[in-house]
């Protein structure tokens, strides 16, 4: 259970020192407990207290990595059952699964499409991250050479799947340095599957009957060392499958259960019996609270939706998304092309750039920093003043990119001409249209 910050008080030295930054040693213990400070801030805190502070201060779900390069993903270190409360923070890993003894040619032919899904979304490239190979015969050979297929010509991570022990190590040793998670200890493999996981510095999967079941096989392998843990409770029924992913989650956030504190994987493919509906139940363990997800197949149009929701709901609700301050080309501008500019609500610029984009007018659109509020939010709430804008133009360093000196302003800002060419004299400051749609009829028209 998380201390409270007195209780962190009491392990603190108590000189008050102010080396952390903060004035006292309790307002330093009042930070922590609140998840806003850093214990190292601290260099005067003792060994025991320091593990003791740590162990306390552990996220109830435990994070967990998984594999290596552009698609590894931490998975798990969730702090809260709504996202409202604060964020959730590391998104649902999707997986796609392929049998063993899959052919050589139609592997490849799949890794390249499903290589091929990534979409570009308010500034993040959205792509599936894991592949994940079941042993359907027990053809260790077999299942080695799909796992080193996958792990040496594609970007994708894995997850090995078998009941089989020496199936399991033939996988790992084909790809451990892609850091595979194995899946899944059970009663009968914990030790051996443990081992494994140890020696090779792997996640491990656990997976058991029921949640009751978990607790004892997950306590024995953290008694081994092993904490990167991800649990399956095994159900695949939806309601009983939703209802374990809440239990788990309530049981580790709100009774600090720790046998049970870690990311789940939950098999939509083994739920349905056509993608689409496989894909609806994959949206609902997105939302609450998969931490893997394990598809049967990829297509744009499962997928996309999944991504989607995916990186709404692992965005902060507290915090509205953001593009960073900048010049950005839309087309192949030049030293003749428009200049506009708007703010860095994500929304805002996704829209405006998009209606560039379809103007087919190369144009420069500048970006300023409204700590991503929109156009007239920003404007009213004065981040998007005219001396602010202008002093922004200047040091771009868009003029350097031109021969000409305009710059166009969103409709909606027109109050700020003035202001602006003061700030920027021998610019011209050109009002634009008040909504997005409007742009590329007003591009065409210069
Ligand atoms: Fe207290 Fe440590 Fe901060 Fe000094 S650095 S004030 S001892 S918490």
């Amino acid at each position: 259970m998380a201390l409270t910050g007195i209780q962190i008080f009491k392990l603190l030295p108590q000189t008050n020192c102010k080396e952390c930054g903060f004035p006292t040693c309790l307002a330093f213990a009042m930070q922590l407990a609140s998840g806003k400070a850093e214990l190292d801030a601290c260099p005067y805190v003792s060994d025991e207290a320091r593990e003791k502070l740590a162990e306390a201060s552990a996220p109830p779900i435990l994070p967990v990595q998984i594999g290596k390069g552009v698609r590894k993903r931490t998975i798990g270190g969730e702090t809260v059952l709504y996202r409202h409360e604060k964020t959730f923070f590391n998104q649902t890993a999707i997986a796609v699964k392929v049998g063993s003894d899959i052919a050589e040619d139609e592997l490849k032919k799949k890794l390249t499409t499903w290589n091929a899904f990534q979409f570009e979304r308010v500034g993040y490239i959205m792509r599936p991250e894991l592949v994940a190979v079941e042993d359907t015969n027990g053809d260790k050979d077999a299942f080695a050479k799909v796992a080193k297929t996958i792990a040496d010509t594609s970007e994708f991570n894995l997850i090995l799947i078998s009941e089989n022990v020496d199936v399991m190590k033939a996988g790992v040793e084909a790809c451990a340095y892609k850091s595979p998670l194995i899946y899944a200890a059970t009663d009968k493999t914990v030790d051996d599957y443990g081992n494994l996981a140890k020696e090779y510095d792997l996640s491990l999967a656990v997976k058991a009957d029921s949640i009751e079941n978990l607790t004892p096989l997950t306590d024995k392998l953290s008694g081994m060392g092993l904490k990167r843990l991800v649990i399956d409770p095994g159900s695949r029924e939806l309601r009983q499958a939703f209802q374990d992913q809440v239990a788990i989650r309530r049981a580790a956030l709100k009774a600090g259960n720790r046998s049970l504190g870690y990311p789940t994987i939950a098999f939509p493919c083994e739920m349905a019996d056509n993608l689409d509906v496989e894909s609806m139940i994959a949206a609902t363990f997105i939302a609450k609270y998969g931490a893997i997800i394990v598809m049967s197949d990829f297509t744009t149009e499962s997928l996309f939706p999944l991504l989607l929701e995916r990186l709404n709901i692992y965005t902060d609700p507290q915090r509205p998304m953001t593009m960073e301050e900048g010049i950005y080309e839309i087309g192949k501008p030049n030293e003749n092309s428009p200049v506009m500019i708007t703010t860095n609500f994500a929304l805002t610029y996704f829209v405006v750039s998009g209606e560039i984009e379809s103007s087919k007018v190369p144009t420069w659109l500048l970006v300023k920093d409204t700590e991503g509020l929109s156009v007239l939010t920003a404007w009213a709430a004065g981040k998007f003043a005219g001396d602010d804008v202008g002093m922004f133009i200047n040091k771009s360093g868009i003029k350097d990119k031109l021969s000409h000196s305009e710059v166009i302003i969103p409709g909606y800002a027109a109050a700020i001409v003035g202001e602006m060419e003061e700030e920027l004299p021998g610019w011209t400051v050109t009002v634009g249209p008040r909504e997005a749609a409007h742009i590329p009829a007003f591009l065409k028209a210069r």
